[in-house]
């Protein structure tokens, strides 16, 4: 086991439908802790740049305005292999594929609109995390 740190953002959907705590008891719940945090609306820049991976994709365009469509909760856990933890506390991308109690089939309308990101392996967790927090706004415990 391994003591890692990744990126999850509640996505705009999650945000306005009010479930930031009910996520975040899920991590906690589960040996995640939160060492960072903000609430803000990302710019189309911030968003673009984060997801370039995914910019070849027939659904980028959707999915970056989906993203600057509201305020988005962006976080940092940390825990025993968090990266892979909060995949599976997430469940699949398509919430119709999510297992029974995951984030996304609690949670979640469709496979754009699916209430949170996380990152899926050591070196994005790594770019993903410094994409949108400074070293000093980590708060190991
Ligand atoms: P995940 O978020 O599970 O890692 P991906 O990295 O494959 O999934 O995709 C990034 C995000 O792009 C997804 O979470 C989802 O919001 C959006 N997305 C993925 N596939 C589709 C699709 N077929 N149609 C619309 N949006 C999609
Ligand atoms: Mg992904």
């Amino acid at each position: 086991m391994t003591t890692e740190r990744t990126l999850s953002i509640i996505k705009p959907d999650g945000v306005k439908k009010n479930v930031i705590g009910k996520i975040i008891d899920t991590f906690e719940s589960n040996h995640l802790t939160v060492i960072a945090a903000k609430l803000v609306q990302l710019t189309q820049n911030e968003a673009e740049g984060f997801y370039a991976v995914h910019k070849a994709r027939p659904f980028f365009g959707e999915l970056v305005q989906f993203m600057v469509s509201g305020p988005v909760l962006l976080m940092v856990l940390e825990g025993p292999d968090a990266i892979a933890k909060n995949r599976e506390l997430m469940g699949a991308t398509n919430p119709a594929n999510a297992a029974e109690g995951t984030i996304r089939k609690r949670f979640s309308a469709s496979i754009g609109e699916n209430t949170v990101h996380g990152s899926d392996a050591p070196e994005t967790a790594k770019t993903e995390i410094a994409w949108f927090f400074a070293e000093n706004e980590l708060f190991t415990r």
